[in-house]
């Protein structure tokens, strides 16, 4: 009799983790990976940064060699696209039209880029950052590139105009937001990133929006926004967000609503179908929303995990802290929690160095914090957090107490 299968729809980072996990709990039945991409899976943060340096190979950025997957018996399809689920059958469909039938199916299909929509978004030079493939291509042509364009102050677009300011290109940055990361960051650690990319000598232009893209025979040349500037680029880089891909979940009428919803326990409305990462809208413990979809390596691995957990019978609710990282050129940020909106906001240390903290406070409880070159007191925060331990403004602001005063000794061999 065949052994049963775990079909993985997304050979990304949710996708490789929880076949891996999967292995490591000593799962022993068939395991398939299914990858619309033609590489196996890789890491995505690297794209941004070094890759684009050209400081980090095609391999080096792969989770991991290939042969891994033959080693632990983990069959992975990469190129071909899953385009049908037969709930009734458990069967999913591949662009090929061959099928897997699946005992239990994990839906790992992250998001991709939203695209932009203005005259001109598709002429050549025009580049987005999400694959591989688009890292690849933009990496070549930064190579003689003079004048870079960036539209859009998130993660990506400030990752990439750092990257490509240390190689000697002149960057602008365009966005409809008043502040870098305006989404995702405190206001004061934002004016922080300002300041700092400036530093760098980019040009960060807030409260306007693109118009149209420019362009001379077929390659873009500018970019004209709403209040009547041109800016001129031999390279636009696009960086407006991403778009879950639910797709694959609506062919079999699986509920959806920004992310394929999920429980507790990453089950969609069926139980014998999973989805987890980017694609997966939870109920996350430390949001005070109803349903929460993150883009993070953390939150991708974690629920890959607490799936495989519950696969092979240990199953436990999500509940991991979520954190996330960036680098922009020197300045290593991380961010752990899920502070709302209006938050309190405490800095611990000098807001006009390259290093601080900013403690993020919701009707006086931590919430959140960002922490800009502090590895070590980031990690007392996520033990604050993960902990609920109480902290108060005061402490937090005070760069002389000790937070680790706060946190629970650990057992002695003794007790
Ligand atoms: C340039 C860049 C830099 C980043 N930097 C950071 C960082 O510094 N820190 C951090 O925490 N996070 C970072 N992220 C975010 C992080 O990489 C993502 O949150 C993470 O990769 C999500 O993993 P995932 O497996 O859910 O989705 P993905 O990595 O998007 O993988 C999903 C895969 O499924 C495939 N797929 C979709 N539909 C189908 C289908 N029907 N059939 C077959 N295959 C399909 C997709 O093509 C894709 O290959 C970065 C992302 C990018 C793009």
């Amino acid at each position: 009799m065949s052994k049963p299968t775990i079909a993985v729809i997304g050979a990304g980072q949710a996708g490789f983790q929880v076949a891996a996990s999967l292995r490591e709990l000593h799962y022993d039945g068939r395991i398939v990976i299914v990858g619309d991409e033609p590489h196996a899976p890789y890491q995505r943060p690297p794209l941004s940064k070094a890759y684009l340096l050209g400081e980090a190979t095609d391999a080096q950025v792969a989770l991991r060699p290939v042969a891994f997957y033959a080693q632990h018996g983990i069959e992975l399809i990469t190129g071909k696209r899953a385009v049908a689920i037969d709930r009734t059958r458990c069967i999913v469909g591949l662009e090929d039209d061959s099928v897997i039938q699946y005992e239990h199916l994990v839906l790992a299909t992250g998001a991709r880029n939203r695209p932009l929509p203005v005259p001109g978004a598709d002429l050549q030079g025009v580049f987005f950052l999400r694959t591989l493939d688009e890292a690849h291509a933009l990496r070549e042509r930064m190579a003689t590139a003079k004048r870079a364009v960036v539209i859009g102050a998130g993660f990506i677009g400030l990752e990439f105009a750092a990257s490509a300011a240390k190689t000697g290109i002149a960057v602008t940055v365009v966005d409809v937001a008043d502040r870098p990361m305006a989404r995702a960051l405190s206001k004061s650690m934002s004016a922080v990133f300002a300041r700092e990319h400036a530093n760098m000598g980019i040009q960060l232009q807030f409260n306007t929006q693109v118009l149209r893209l420019l362009g001379a025979s077929g390659h873009v040349t500018g970019v004209e926004t709403v209040d009547g500037q041109t800016l001129s680029a031999d390279i636009v880089v696009v960086g407006i967000g991403v778009i879950p891909n639910v797709e694959l979940a609506a062919t079999c009428d699986l509920p959806i609503q920004n992310g394929v919803i999920v429980d507790e326990v990453m089950l969609t409305g069926d139980p014998s179908i999973s989805a987890i990462g980017d694609v997966a809208a939870h109920r996350n413990v430390y949001s005070q929303d109803a349903r929460t979809r993150l883009e993070s390596v953390q939150n991708a691995s974690d629920q890959a995990r607490c799936v495989a957990s519950r696969i092979v019978g240990k199953p436990h609710r999500y509940d991991a802290l979520p954190w996330f990282w960036s680098n922009q050129g020197n300045l290593k940020l991380q961010m752990c929690g899920l502070p709302t909106n209006g938050c309190e906001e405490v800095v611990r240390g000098d807001v006009n160095s390259t290093a601080c903290s900013v403690f993020l406070f919701h009707q006086g409880k931590l919430t959140g914090v960002e922490s800009l070159n502090r590895a070590a007191e980031h990690m007392q925060a996520r033990k604050l957090l993960t902990g609920r331990v109480a902290v108060t403004p005061q402490q937090a602001a005070d760069a002389t107490f000790d937070l680790k005063s706060l946190l629970p000794k650990p057992p002695t061999a003794a007790s």
